[in-house]
């Protein structure tokens, strides 16, 4: 394990690595509701794709089989050449490669900052706990925070604890980030501070998959932008082919309602 963020993030440029995310043909129903239709998407090493689509249209749904939050029923699911299965050791090698941040930051209240970043690294990797300490101040100064170190979540505002969150999904060392909406429960002035840290984040090499709304930060950071409607990928494109030359109805709608 290496002890330092830049030494993590440098690992990640792996030229001749398996995709990260394979989807084939997933299929997911809750109950009689089919939340994903055939979905098929893959997501090359150190790509970073931003998903877009109405609310209720299975982004979050999309993200979570990912890492197996929830669980598919037809289809294949391979990440960093694992396939998804009923095997706990599977499910095991791929939360280990996976870091997610959601929209509500989900830190422990009763638990600083710093106890925040070493928890999962302390008892899930055994890492011992000076060296997790060294690595979490190490995240913590890349977020630009290591002075929050010492408090506690509550006496942080929304985009400092968000920044928490990204800090502690990293302190894991993962390949892949999966981010929910991270910006949607905060206030305006403290969304650009959490997508400066996920700009930074992309520029370092990370594999990436977003659900956002916000189209600047897809503008800057995506790879490719991929729309959803109902369960289904309606749509996928660079961000330029995207918003500037739609070929669907669906997502012309969708553009002109956010926009
Ligand atoms: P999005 O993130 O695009 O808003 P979701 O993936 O959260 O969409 O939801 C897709 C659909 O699945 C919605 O109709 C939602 O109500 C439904 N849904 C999501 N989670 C559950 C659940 N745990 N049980 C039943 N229905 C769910
Ligand atoms: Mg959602």
């Amino acid at each position: 394990m290496s002890a330092t963020a830049e030494a993590h993030l440098a690992s990640l440029a792996r030229p001749d690595a398996p995709p990260a995310i394979v989807m084939d043909k997933v299929n997911k129903w809750f109950g009689s509701l089919h939340v994903l239709r055939d979905v098929t998407l893959n997501v090359g090493n150190g790509e970073r794709v931003v998903i877009c689509g109405p609310s209720g249209s299975g982004k979050s749904t999309l993200i979570r089989c990912i890492n197996r939050l929830e669980q598919h029923q037809e289809g294949r699911i391979i990440v960093e050449g694992n396939e998804l299965t009923d095997d706990l050791r599977s499910l095991d090698a791929i939360r280990r490669e996976v870091g997610m941040v959601f929209q509500s930051f989900n830190l422990f209240p009763h638990l600083t900052i710093l106890e925040n970043c070493t928890l999962a690294p302390i008892w899930v990797r055994k890492t011992p706990k000076a060296e997790a300490e060294a690595l979490a101040m190490s995240y913590l100064e890349r977020v630009k925070i290591p002075e929050q170190a010492k408090k506690y979540p509550g006496q942080l505002s929304g985009g400092q604890q968000q920044r928490v969150a990204i800090a502690r999904a990293l302190c894991m060392q993962p390949k892949i980030m999966l981010f929910d909406e991270p910006t949607s429960a905060l206030d305006p002035e403290m969304i650009k501070e959490v997508l400066d840290t996920m700009v930074g984040l992309a520029d370092s090499g990370m594999t990436m998959v977003c659900v956002t709304h916000e189209m600047g930060f897809a503008r800057q950071v995506a790879d490719r932008v991929v729309f959803m409607d109902r369960g289904e990928i309606v749509e996928s494109g660079t961000p330029t082919e995207m918003f500037e030359t739609p070929k669907t109805d669906r997502l012309r709608l969708f553009l002109s309602q956010i926009l």
